[in-house]
Order: C-alpha cells, then structure tokens, then sequence
C-alpha cells in the first residue's frame, strides 16, 4: 500500500526561503503549499488538512504565535516553528504553545527536511510501522 507523500504546508512572508523550502521538499517527493501570512495560514490549514506545517514566527497579519494557538486549538498536527530569533525564550515559548520541533534562521535546506522527517516519524510511531526503503 502506498500512502499519498505528506503534505507540508509552509507558512514563511518571505519568498526566497519559501521557494528554497518548496523545491528541496518537492525533490525529494513532499507535497507543499505556500502561505504569506499568518491568515493565509490558517485559511490553508483548514483547507488542505496538511501533514506539517513549517511555521515562521514573524509574519504579517497574525504572527506565528497565534497561527499555533489557533492550530492547537483545533488540531493536533505537527508544527515545526521557523525563526530568526535564538533567544532560549523564544525557544520554550514556541514548544510550550505546542510546536513539534524549533528551527532556528539560516538553517540548512537539508536540515530541514531531515527534522521534518524525523517529526513525521515520531507523529507517525503511534501507528502502523512506517515502510522503509
Ligand atoms: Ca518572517
């Protein structure tokens, strides 16, 4: 049986990450949405039921923060959070609110993926074992 590839919704105002994030996923077979801003966000998380969300913490509109509390309120999917800012403050507050894992900006393209990978795994071991390659 071969499930669908996840889908990843990718929430981040500034394009070049967000194309940078986009094609390194979709290489290596992930599905991806893009969303600008905070309510944009929310519109396509509601909409597409996406498998994890790549969250930045300074959006316009609504900013991360209150994108995962919203999310949190209504669903228990997998939120990695994206953010210039390193202060550990940030860090509890993101995984407090509910986030799955913390990325911190710039990060490596490959980074990502690997800690996407490795989220969906854990989100995942509840379940029926995976299939590996
Ligand atoms: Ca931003």
């Amino acid at each position: 049986m071969n499930a669908e590839m996840p889908l990843i919704l990718i929430v981040e105002d500034e394009r070049e990450i967000a194309e940078i994030l986009e094609a390194f996923l979709r290489q290596r077979g992930f599905r991806t949405e893009w969303a600008r801003d905070g309510e944009e966000a929310l519109r396509l998380f509601r909409a597409g039921s996406p498998d994890l969300v790549l969250l930045d913490l300074l959006l316009p509109r609504l900013d991360g923060m209150e994108v995962i509390k919203a999310i949190r309120r209504e669903s228990r999917t997998p939120v990695i959070m994206l953010s210039a800012r390193s202060e550990e403050l940030d860090k509890v507050l993101g995984l407090e609110l509910g986030a799955d894992d913390y990325i911190t900006k710039p990060f490596r393209p490959l980074e990502v993926v690997a800690r996407i990978n490795a989220v969906l795994r854990r989100s995942q071991s509840g379940g029926a074992a995976p299939d590996r390659p």
